[in-house]
């Protein structure tokens, strides 16, 4: 596999389906850090980057985008296409949303001026070297200590019909967290749309089926693949309300993934270490996009989202 620094890298029109390692930083001992990337061009305009594995646990993402990569026949693809499964490999060496050698999250490193740790180089140079050239971008996530049901967020209402052709049943449009990729292309005006599935340290194939679909459709969309894109007719939401543990301790959850929950609802309950028991309700009505599945909780950290 060619490895090439991601300060030298342009976008030749390829004659088969390559697969390259992009140089993006080195460590504090000088070893190199590159990242696995897919590239099919055949020169023409558009160019999609999917991209994937910003937290290193979170392996729905990273499945769908190389699995989508795979199966995408060289011959079909119009304009440019650039699959980088695991922008953080550091992480994912470790099996772990952020690595030790630096304990940053990607995700919280663009635009934000420093430069210091290699999460914060690879985050720099990935926005300044190659998001900045894309027409589209598809940040791929799948969860976290809970599961996400499938669905598209955005940070403008005028990307919601692109995320629609991804097929999933939700899309979320709201703002991002400082930092984050959303937040930055949102600066920048570059359309990003950022996928959730899933909990982390999962491959459920059920989620990564519907992704690669998704994808494949998104591209049609945008006339790379040839054919009418599916039309999606997702629910879009626009408010979310994440109910937060009001003491740490230990959660049973009593509602379900995808549930419509009212005001006032139980959604659970939570037994504090030596302690009595909590009754856990909403406060909104409208649909579980997130719950949580680890049952140890600390105080403030998240038990569902509700969006409607
Ligand atoms: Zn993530």
């Amino acid at each position: 596999m060619d490895s090439i620094p991601i300060d030298g890298f342009t976008v030749e029109p390829t004659e088969e389906k390559k697969t390259l390692r992009l140089e993006i930083t080195r460590l504090f001992d000088d070893s190199p850090v590159s990242l696995p990337t897919g590239l099919i061009s055949n020169g023409e305009d558009t160019k999609v980057c999917i991209i994937s594995g910003q937290h290193g646990n979170e392996w729905n993402g990273i499945y769908s985008s190389q699995k989508f990569f795979k199966n995408v026949p060289h011959e079909a693809v119009k304009g440019t296409l650039i699959v980088i499964p695991i922008v953080n490999p550091l992480a994912f060496n470790e099996k772990s949303r952020v690595s030790s050698v630096d304990s940053i999250d990607l995700n919280r490193t663009y635009l934000n001026h420093s430069y210091r740790k290699p999460a914060e180089q690879i985050g720099t140079k990935l926005f300044a070297e190659l998001f900045g050239e894309m027409d589209y971008i598809i940040d791929i996530h799948g969860g976290g200590p809970g599961e996400y049901s499938p669905h598209v967020a955005v940070t403008d209402e005028n990307l919601i019909e692109k995320a629609s052709d991804l097929l999933l049943p939700d899309v979320y449009l709201g703002s991002s967290s400082s930092g984050s990729l959303a937040s930055a292309c949102a600066k920048e005006n570059i359309p990003l749309f950022t996928v959730e599935a899933g909990k982390r340290r999962h491959i459920d194939r059920a989620y990564t089926d519907k992704i690669i679909k998704g994808l494949e459709n998104f591209l049609k969309g945008v006339d790379m693949l040839d054919g009418k894109p599916q039309e999606g007719k997702p629910v879009v939401h626009s408010n979310k309300d994440k109910v937060t543990s009001p003491a740490s301790g230990f959660f049973t959850p009593q509602v379900d993934l995808g549930d419509r929950i009212e005001k006032g609802d139980k959604i659970g309950e939570l037994e504090k270490l030596f302690g009595e028991e909590k009754i856990i309700r909403t406060s909104v009505s409208g649909k579980i996009l997130y719950l949580r599945s680890e049952k140890v909780v600390s105080k403030g950290e998240n038990l569902i989202h509700v969006t409607w």
